[in-house]
């Protein structure tokens, strides 16, 4: 096992306000119950820091939710100095806080910093005020740029902002607004996701009722298209379907998701994939909590994956990166013929020119980066 690949990932499942497109793993904040929660957090992480001791070293942390910045300065610096106790840590380690400008104060940000977080993923979904209202977001563009400003001041210099395209009513012209004004606070890394509707989300109620009419596939493009070719002009390496950074700051713990090596996963709902072994938490707070204090683990689901099923997995998510995936170290890995499980799926989307292989390394054309998912369940 790689030595210097171990992530590790801590769900934050509490938000001050469920967003009308939201479907992750967040309920509302229940004070009394935070406490517990991280109590848990930390039973759960002697766990697996003892069942793991020999894995390797954490060269990337990352708290994300829900809402991190629902917890107080002491409890992010408990949760992190649990982790140095815990833990051997990679000097340089990234360590990552998702922040909500709607739950952070400012004059918290130094504080954070000194903890020992050293990157900030700010959610800020839009520089329009009109649109925010729109995603039902709990923050405005004024909280925007005083997070942002105050992270900065405070020390953060690998600084990433969430961004979202494809809003009903959006202009090509708006979300290059949207982009510009991004630039304007020289992040160091960006994501930008379109926003899409699930079902059960009070924006699927308003879809599935004719009141939430969504940008058709050909705007949606468009707007993929002017995303890359504008962030390219600005200096952005795309390193991914919807990432994009300055040289050398790409956000190395998704790089581990992509690249399905081991990473753990604690909290309510957290997924981690340890030696083939993919298992997930259980999801409600409560739960997770009761589960823990009886068993030390929160595991719902478990299954050892199979080396072919492994072999997909990877496959697809390498793909997701713009690099691709190198065949020699996929067959390495999984111990079986690449050509004789995937030849013909391969055959077939280079007739269509969806992937291409040059020196061995399997990657999404460019034609293929824009049906990209299509593209990608080929390989399930
Ligand atoms: S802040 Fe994020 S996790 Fe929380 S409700 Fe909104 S979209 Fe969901």
């Amino acid at each position: 096992m790689d030595k210097q690949s171990l992530g590790l990932y801590i769900h934050i499942p509490y938000c001050i306000h469920k967003c009308g497109y939201c479907d992750f793993n967040s309920h509302p904040i229940k004070h009394d119950e935070m406490e517990t929660y991280i109590d848990a957090l930390i039973i759960e992480m002697s766990h697996y820091s003892q069942k793991y001791s020999s894995a390797g070293q954490l060269n990337t942390i990352f708290l994300g939710g829900g809402t991190p910045t629902t917890l107080s300065v002491s409890q992010l610096t408990r949760i992190l100095e649990e982790c140095k106790n815990q833990f051997n840590i990679t000097q340089g380690a990234e360590i990552t806080l998702e922040a909500n400008p709607a739950t952070i104060r400012s004059d918290e940000l130094k504080s954070i910093r000194q903890a020992g977080y050293n990157r900030i993923s700010i959610g800020v979904q839009s520089f329009d005020e009109a649109e925010l209202k729109l995603l039902d977001r709990a923050h405005g563009i004024e909280e925007i740029h005083s997070t942002v400003d105050r992270a900065r001041e405070s020390g953060f210099n690998n600084l990433s902002l969430d961004l979202m395209f494809a809003i009903p009513n959006q202009t090509l012209g708006g979300w290059e607004n949207n982009l510009r004004l991004a630039l304007a606070k020289n992040p160091e890394h960006l994501s930008t996701y379109n926003l899409t509707i699930e079902k059960e989300t009070a924006f699927g109620k308003l879809q599935s009722n004719g009141k939430l009419v969504m940008p058709d596939d050909d705007h949606q493009l468009e707007l993929y298209k002017r995303t890359i070719a504008f962030l390219k002009e600005n200096g952005f390496h795309h390193y991914e379907i919807s990432n994009f950074a300055r040289p050398g700051k790409e956000c190395r713990h998704n790089i581990t998701y992509w690249q399905n090596t081991n990473t753990l996963g604690l909290g309510a709902g957290a997924s981690f994939y340890m030696n083939g072994v993919r298992s997930k938490n259980t999801n409600l707070p409560a739960h997770y909590i009761h589960e823990v204090n009886k068993r030390q683990t929160a595991v719902k689901f478990s299954e050892s994956l199979e080396p072919r099923q492994a072999m997909g997995e990877t496959l697809m998510l390498g793909l997701r990166m713009l690099k691709g995936i190198s065949i020699k170290t996929l067959e390495d890995r999984f111990q079986t013929s690449f050509k004789t499980i995937y030849g013909d799926i391969i055959a077939s989307l280079q007739e269509k020119e969806l992937i291409t292989i040059e020196q061995n390394q399997l990657r999404l054309s460019e034609k293929g980066l824009f049906l990209a998912d299509s593209v990608i369940l080929e390989f399930i």
